[in-house]
């Protein structure tokens, strides 16, 4: 596509946006409601797809994303934009520019909270250190101790507290093993911990917190294989008490519903995941019943 092309392309594009506008109702109570926004695996997808016939031809691309997440934030009272990782690598735009256009491009749709992704780490701890500083939204991870890292370890923190309305939200993020994911010399000075124990730990400092809704942004996957296999989204819930929804990456999974399962103590947690390169969000309603109850839906919006 020549550059003309591509512009007036993304000039009309506003006409063919997918937007979900009202497709969840507003419920037969006036209770508030909280919308969230996720995306995971962008994986340096700035541009859609290109119009050369595959099958994802057309979709992705930050400016339509940008246009979908104001029309959202215009309509909703409350809302939330986060990310589960692996924002980085993918496109030449990484191999360019090192990450500072995805990350630019997030501070301009204006992304709240983001997780680290495996491969975050593609250009190790200097290529983190050029790019992490330029976000102007949280990192959080609360299975990696970056004490060792030294000028990153201030920017990462295990978990943080957004109050939206009447909404006090704990985020902590997990990531997948590093150990066959991301090369040593890559991720010097940053220790991988446990996910279960780092988990539970986040969760009750979010608790002590006084948050209504527990949210993890996860990047280690989903659909559980074998038994000895590492912690995944499905096998969270068993493992954790206490976590309201997972907000999943890494295995590109699309998920077209919440998943919901029950949880260790009583209650569910709720799994999802939109797919990768951006060409999906999650929009995902939250609201409190009059019994307390957190009720929640999801609607995929294609960035189309
Ligand atoms: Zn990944």
């Amino acid at each position: 596509m020549k550059v003309m092309d591509r512009r007036r392309f993304i000039g009309t594009a506003g006409f063919g946006l997918t937007v979900l506008s009202g497709a969840l109702g507003r419920g037969a109570s006036n209770a508030p409601r909280l919308t969230i926004l996720q995306t995971n695996d962008t994986h340096s997808r700035i541009d859609p797809f290109p119009m050369d016939g595959g099958r994802n031809q057309g979709l992705g691309g930050v400016a339509r994303r940008k246009v979908l997440i104001d029309r959202i934030r215009n309509r909703e009272q409350f809302t939330l934009l986060v990310d589960s990782g692996d924002i980085f690598q993918g496109t030449p735009y990484y191999n360019l520019y090192g990450g500072e256009v995805e990350i630019e491009a997030m501070n301009r749709m204006g992304y709240e909270v983001g997780t680290v992704g495996n491969h975050e780490f593609d250009n190790g701890i200097e290529g983190l250190e050029k790019t992490m500083p330029l976000a102007k939204f949280e990192w959080v991870s609360s299975n990696l101790d970056w004490s060792g890292a030294n000028a990153l370890a201030p920017l990462v923190k295990p978990w943080t507290v957004r109050e939206v309305g009447p909404f006090k939200v704990g985020l902590f993020g997990l990531l997948c093993e590093l150990d066959g994911m991301v090369a040593p010399s890559n991720h010097q000075g940053v220790i991988y911990l446990d996910p279960v124990e780092s988990a539970r730990r986040a969760v009750r400092d979010l608790k002590r917190e006084g948050c209504n809704l527990i949210v993890c942004l996860s990047h280690m996957g989903y659909g559980t294989r074998s038994e000895n296999e590492q912690l995944r989204d499905d096998r969270l819930p068993a493992a954790v008490e206490g976590v309201d929804l997972v907000l999943g990456g890494h295995s590109h999974t699309f998920l077209d519903e919440l998943v919901e399962l029950p949880r260790r103590g009583g209650g569910l947690t709720r799994i999802t995941q939109q797919g990768w390169a951006g060409m999906r969000m999650g929009q995902i309603d939250v609201s409190l019943s009059a019994g307390s109850e957190l009720v929640m839906r999801q609607a995929p919006v294609w960035v189309s």
